[in-house]
């Protein structure tokens, strides 16, 4: 039987009625209007596309949005004194810096400078405590999506075995801490593998529900899952061009192989992806609430 498909693009379409909705009430109700800035540094076209799109899905609905690009060569300090400016201006609600930022820029010094309260990709070690010990007001925005994903699709979580394929601090280590909260949390039990990990397949196959973020086209593949698995692909990886030259994406699993035996699974692109910005919009209207103490 063919896999139930994941649509990250209506459950965000959705989400984002709903943000649409509440703004509005602000609004009206308390005249506050949520703002967010960012920040893009250099030329990078993918960045410049993700800024872009966040800038879009801002105006639509109705957040104040601010941007400053900035040259690849800019210094540290021009980058902190702009964040340290966000932070004073009662417009903005919150602050993302896009990344990866060049060389000469400690990634690090910036996330530290932002704000805690404004820090809507929740990437600050304040926010990363908080999440570990399920306090936060800020949830990452790809791993909060993810959850909100798997509730939408009315797919349990609870005791359930969940293996996640990928460490990094935006997605691997947060997602796994996400799924091992009580609720609102995901009360399962979880696994994390990563680029060390000793027959990684032994690991997959044990997976309830199999999260995937490592940047490898297809590696994930329909022999190194069970049946019935519920797949979640992060991965977004550009494998190609048509002939109109746009991107070709794929996503870290082999989605023909693998919609075969899964009983669920995210498509590449329409899956994870629309949610990570929803979910950014939703902490910048979190945040608005939060100054003005509601
Ligand atoms: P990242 O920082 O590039 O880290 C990749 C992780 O995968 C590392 O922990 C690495 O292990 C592990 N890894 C790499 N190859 C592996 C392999 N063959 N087997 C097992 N583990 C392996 O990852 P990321 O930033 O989370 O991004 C991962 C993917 O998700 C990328 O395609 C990215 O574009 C995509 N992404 C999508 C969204 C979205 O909104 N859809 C958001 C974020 C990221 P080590 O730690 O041992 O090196």
């Amino acid at each position: 039987m063919a896999a139930q498909l994941i649509k990250g693009s209506e459950v965000s379409k959705q989400i984002r009625e709903e943000i649409g909705r509440e703004i509005g009430e602000l609004k009206d109700k308390h005249g506050i209007v949520p703002g967010l800035a960012t920040i893009l540094v250099g030329e990078d076209p993918g960045s410049k596309v993700y800024v872009g799109q966040k800038e879009k899905a801002c105006n639509k609905l109705g957040i104040y949005s601010e941007r400053s690009d900035l040259p690849a060569d800019v210094a540290e300090s021009d980058v902190l004194a702009l964040v340290g400016q966000l932070n004073d201006n009662p417009k903005i609600n919150g602050i993302l810096v896009q990344l990866p930022l060049p060389k000469q820029i400690d990634e690090n010094r910036i996330i530290n400078a932002i704000d805690p309260n404004k820090d809507v990709d929740c990437f600050h070690p304040v926010n990363v405590g908080k999440l570990m010990i399920g306090t936060g007001r800020f949830l990452p925005c790809t791993p909060h999506g993810i959850m909100e994903l798997l509730k939408r699709s009315n797919i349990v979580t609870e005791g359930k075995h969940v293996v996640v394929v990928g460490r990094s601090n935006i997605v691997g280590k947060p997602i796994t801490n996400l799924m091992l909260q009580p609720p609102p949390g995901g009360n399962a039990t979880v696994t994390l593998c990563h680029s060390k990990t000793k027959d990684l397949a032994s690991f997959t196959k044990m997976a309830d529900i199999l999260i995937v973020a490592i940047g490898k086209p297809k590696a994930i593949g329909a022999d190194m899952v069970k049946e019935g698995v519920v797949v979640i692909d992060v991965g977004v990886n550009r494998i190609g061009k048509t002939d109109e030259g746009k991107a070709i994406l794929a996503g870290d699993v082999d989605f023909e192989s693998v919609e075969k035996v899964a009983s669920a699974i995210t498509p590449v692109p329409g899956g994870v992806g629309p949610m990570t910005i929803t979910m950014l919009l939703k902490n910048t209207v979190e945040s608005a609430k939060m100054a003005n103490g509601l």
